[in-house]
């Protein structure tokens, strides 16, 4: 059985592990493109929730699944109706930093209850102007917590 010594080493390596390390790249769509292209977008990259990209190619808000199922039900025509009408928006997004801790990241998912952050860098001065570098999951924290169980070295994102 641990020590408390070797415990709050293990506690500290744990939260420390960092964003940057373990997220995937982004999936974006233009706040112009249609449902319909958002659709076919979720479906060819395999993914659950979409980022949206504004003017300048910043985050201007998200759409998840369950966006996208209900603006398609009782809508005739999903090619006139862009996802910038439809779509969680800025600033009431949750966000990431490659900084975070991936433990801090799992909090906000759960705090949330969202499935997926933007992984973001301020451009500028304006808090509200995000650059978006890569997106964080449930998946990556399941991915992670395996590769805690492995204990595999590159898990705290040293090398
Ligand atoms: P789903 O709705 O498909 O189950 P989520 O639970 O992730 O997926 O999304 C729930 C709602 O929260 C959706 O309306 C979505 O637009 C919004 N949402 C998803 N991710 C975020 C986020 N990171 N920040 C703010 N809102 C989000």
């Amino acid at each position: 059985y641990a020590g408390d010594e070797n415990r709050s080493l293990w506690l500290r390596r744990l939260r420390a592990i960092p964003v940057r390390a373990h997220h995937a790249p982004p999936v974006v769509v233009g706040e112009a493109d249609s449902v319909r292209e958002a659709i076919v977008r979720l479906f060819l990259e395999d993914v659950g929730t979409l980022y949206v990209l504004g003017r300048e190619r910043l985050l201007a808000g998200v759409v998840s699944r369950k966006d996208l199922l209900r603006a398609a039900i009782g809508r005739q025509n999903l090619d006139e109706v862009p996802v910038g009408v439809i779509m969680t928006r800025m600033p009431n997004i949750v966000t990431v930093s490659p900084d975070d801790s991936v433990y801090d990241a799992a909090v906000k998912l759960l705090e949330y209850q969202v499935d997926s952050l933007p992984v973001v860098v301020p451009r500028g001065e304006n808090r509200h102007a995000l650059e978006v570098v890569g997106r964080f999951t449930k998946t990556t924290v399941t991915r992670v917590f395996v590769a805690l169980g492995r204990d595999e070295p590159w898990v705290g994102g040293e090398s």
